[in-house]
């Protein structure tokens, strides 16, 4: 070290220095050995003193070695695992930055016929914290925890992002919310690289808009792009998508169906859909009805009313946010399903989603098993899906795995 500046030697030491450790309590290094990758704070015996965003070493009560991860010293979810390897503070940029053309590579044979789609699904691609989602030529980064907004982080992730996929622009997107659980300061939205920011982008050939800065952001949910291909091979006659949004699976129903009526209690995301379907005209035999309601509302009146459907999406938000308010959202879910089923012709197609992570797939068929019941109608299960592949699950992380898409027919 004869020749090293002072500031050399001071990184050379903090880089071979010893990481600060953290010790776990049994079920947490139970857990981390059957392969999950969080500690909760409740679970920590011991620690060092410890920045927020750090890379720390994790011991179990034994004090043997059971991985690295990085800390976050706000979120309940205090660690989140990197790996069983013994990784070194400098090792930690070199290390994030090979994550990500190993999560661009496994999507090369996965995503079909779509320039959209999940770039990095964090923990299900080593990379916890970040989201970073490609609409055709643009990006968007979304940091989710201290770490991962950490600059030097950003900085590397965004090159290596820049040099793989070569975006014509990279926009940032912010939950205020998120940064408020994880005690990080506020962040503007902006473009991190390039020029561009709005774009179009298609899903199995379907055409939207993409704008990721500014007022009314469009965009789509990634995680249906199988579901809406599988929805189109099914679907026929009278169509109603209930839960719109932009337009996701009524864009598709309009390719094979006759007619297709979709509903949304926000009039904002209907104008984006209008846009869309402009985007896709000439595919359609006739327009698309756009509803602005309340859907249990006007699935009440349509089914009182005798309206009858060849085919039916329910795509509702998240209804159990946690594991308190299962009750209400199960219910919510079945009176859905149950007035959707009575206004199914025999043939007709159901097809319906969840994407609350608390309500287990087989919580989802009993609900819909009872509604079929009381609906006094025979389901047949055509499909039983989950998230699109690029929102890949890992199997010893259930957490990672979130939505349910059954597809049944009466
Ligand atoms: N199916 C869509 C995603 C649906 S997201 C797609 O594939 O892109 C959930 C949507 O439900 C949001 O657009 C939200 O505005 C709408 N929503 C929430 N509560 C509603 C309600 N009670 N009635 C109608 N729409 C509602």
């Amino acid at each position: 070290m004869a020749n090293l500046t002072v500031r050399e030697r001071a990184k050379a030491s903090r880089e071979t220095a010893k990481n600060p450790t953290i010790t776990v309590n049994w079920r947490a290094s139970a857990r981390l050995r059957h392969g999950h990758v969080w500690v909760y704070r409740s679970d920590i015996l011991k620690q060092d003193e410890l920045a927020p965003a750090a890379l720390v070493t994790v011991h179990d009560e034994g004090g043997k070695f059971l991985g690295t991860a990085l800390y976050s010293s706000s979120s309940q979810i205090a660690l989140r695992f990197l790996g069983i390897e013994k990784l070194k503070a400098a090792d930690l940029l070199p290390e994030l930055r090979k994550r990500v053309p190993a999560a661009i590579e496994y999507r090369k044979e996965l995503v079909e016929n779509a320039d959209a789609y999940r770039v990095v699904f964090s923990e299900a691609d080593g990379l916890p914290g970040l989201i970073v989602d490609k609409y055709n030529d643009v990006l968007s980064l979304q940091a989710l925890t201290q770490a991962m907004d950490r600059g030097d982080v950003r900085e590397v992730i965004l090159k290596e992002l820049v040099d793989q996929l070569a975006p014509a622009g990279v926009v940032e997107s912010v939950d205020p919310r998120i940064r408020k659980l994880e005690s990080l300061p506020p962040r503007e939205e902006s473009l991190l690289h390039g020029t561009k920011q709005d774009t179009t982008f298609h899903l199995n050939g379907v055409r939207f808009h993409y704008r990721g800065l500014g007022g009314q952001k469009t965009g789509a949910f990634l995680d249906q792009r199988e579901n809406y291909a599988a929805t189109a091979r099914y679907a026929h006659g009278r169509a109603l998508d209930v839960f719109t949004y932009q337009g996701g699976f009524a864009l598709h129903l309009a390719r094979v169906c006759k007619e297709v009526a979709a509903v949304d209690s926000s009039r904002p995301a209907l104008e984006v859909a209008e846009q869309n379907e402009q985007l896709n005209r000439e595919h359609h035999a006739k327009d698309i009805e756009w509803i602005e309601a309340n859907a249990f509302d006007l699935l009440k009146d349509y089914s009182t009313a005798g309206e009858q459907y060849d085919t039916i999406v329910l795509d509702p938000p998240a209804f159990a946010k946690s594991k308190k308010v299962l009750d209400t959202a199960m219910r919510g879910y079945k009176e859905l399903n149950l007035r959707a089923l009575k206004m199914l012709k025999p043939g007709g197609v159901l097809v319906t989603c969840s994407c609350s992570f608390h309500v287990p797939e087989a919580d989802f068929m009993d609900m819909l098993r009872a509604a079929s019941f009381d609906a006094r109608r025979t389901l047949k299960v055509l499909e039983r899906r989950g998230q699109s592949q690029d929102h890949p699950v890992l199997l010893s992380v259930p957490e990672t795995g979130y939505l349910k898409c059954v597809i049944l027919t009466v």
